[in-house]
């Protein structure tokens, strides 16, 4: 289950300890200080002329508060968020069936926008643009100005045209250790579970630089704490908690060692193709380049070449060093 833990944490819907922790407003929202700044600016803007917000694009790594920015425009402007997402709205039909319900200044949110039907996208144009459905064999649909907000981790998925008709477009970047400690003393307090600033360093060093993992971690500290009798928080504890889950002191988790040792040894540092190398750690390749290989690339462990994958030098040293303590008594 450990070496699953951190990709689980992508896959598996948000729990109810998700939604608590997440932050209503922007004053909350630790991080992401220009996006946050730009995102202000459009709701003053939308706010002093009374109209519906431009389509918005986030896009980035998951847990990174591409969701969570989106509620907090709708709570911001006060209208009422819709929640989907793109493989959920897999015929013509379907989209017409969410669009005609929303009113003028209501958000659509679509969760993972990439993996919505090339059909159904096509229709999205002229819903996004003039705010009219055009459905063959159907009549043709006026629509309230509502505003689009997509998601997604594969931006260059996206067709040109359809990116082109957001209005704003922002791409989230992995959090610095300050700004998740600071997001982790904020769940301590909402969660009861205090903790010292050392301890929360210690566990927003290894979080991949991404909040919703930071709070995953935190919480199995304190299920850790709380079955360890007599036990309190500090650096050690942390270090051992996060050690039973597999997690080295840069944040890697068994599989994201795995890809980058089987590019180190087996494939003599690269470059190697990425079917190949999910083929040789047994993994999806989708999920290589959704979770492992973007974090990877951001420790500058691995870089991505035409050819393929490559590990660096601090990437070999990396496991090299990892080798020798797990062989070290
Ligand atoms: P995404 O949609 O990018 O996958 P979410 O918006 O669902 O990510 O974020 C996951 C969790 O991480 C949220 O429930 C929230 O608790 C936390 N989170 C994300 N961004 C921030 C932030 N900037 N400040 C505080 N908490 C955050």
């Amino acid at each position: 289950m450990t070496e699953r833990f951190i990709e689980s944490l992508f896959t598996k819907p948000d729990e109810p300890f998700d939604y608590a922790l997440r932050p209503k407003a922007l004053i909350d929202f630790v991080g992401q200080e220009k996006v946050c700044r730009q995102i202000e600016v459009l709701i003053k803007a939308a706010k002093m002329r009374s109209e519906a917000l431009g389509h918005c694009l986030f896009s980035g790594p998951p847990g990174l508060g591409k969701t969570t920015l989106s509620h907090i425009l709708a709570s911001a402007l006060n209208t009422r968020l819709v929640v989907t997402s793109g493989p959920a709205i897999e015929r013509p039909a379907d989209l017409a069936i969410e669009l005609s319900k929303m009113k003028e200044g209501e958000i659509l949110f679509i969760d993972e926008i990439h993996r919505m039907n090339k059909t159904v996208e096509e229709y999205l144009y002229s819903a996004m643009e003039d705010f009219v459905l055009d459905i063959p064999k159907s009549t043709r649909i006026p629509l309230a100005k509502f505003t689009l907000v997509g998601a997604t981790t594969r931006p260059g998925l996206l067709s040109s045209p359809f990116r082109s008709r957001f209005f704003f477009t922002s791409r989230l970047d992995f959090y610095s250790v300050v700004s998740l400690t600071q997001i982790l003393e904020r769940s301590s307090q909402l969660l009861s579970f205090p903790c010292d600033r050392e301890s929360l360093e210690e566990i927003a060093k290894r979080s991949r630089g991404t909040p919703r993992i930071a709070n995953r971690l935190l919480r199995w500290v304190r299920d850790f704490v709380s079955v360890k009798a007599g036990l309190k928080v500090s650096k050690n504890v942390v270090h051992d908690a996060l050690h039973m889950l597999m997690i080295d002191d840069h944040g890697l988790d068994e599989m994201d060692f795995r890809v980058l040792h089987a590019i180190v040894h087996q494939f003599g540092g690269g470059p190697v193709g990425l079917h190949t190398l999910a083929t040789a750690v047994s993994e999806e390749p989708d999920t290589i380049e959704e979770v492992h290989e973007p974090f990877l690339i951001c420790c500058g462990f691995i870089k991505k070449t035409p050819k393929g994958r490559e590990s660096t030098a601090l990437g070999c040293e990396h496991v090299r060093r990892t080798l020798s303590t797990r062989m070290s008594p």
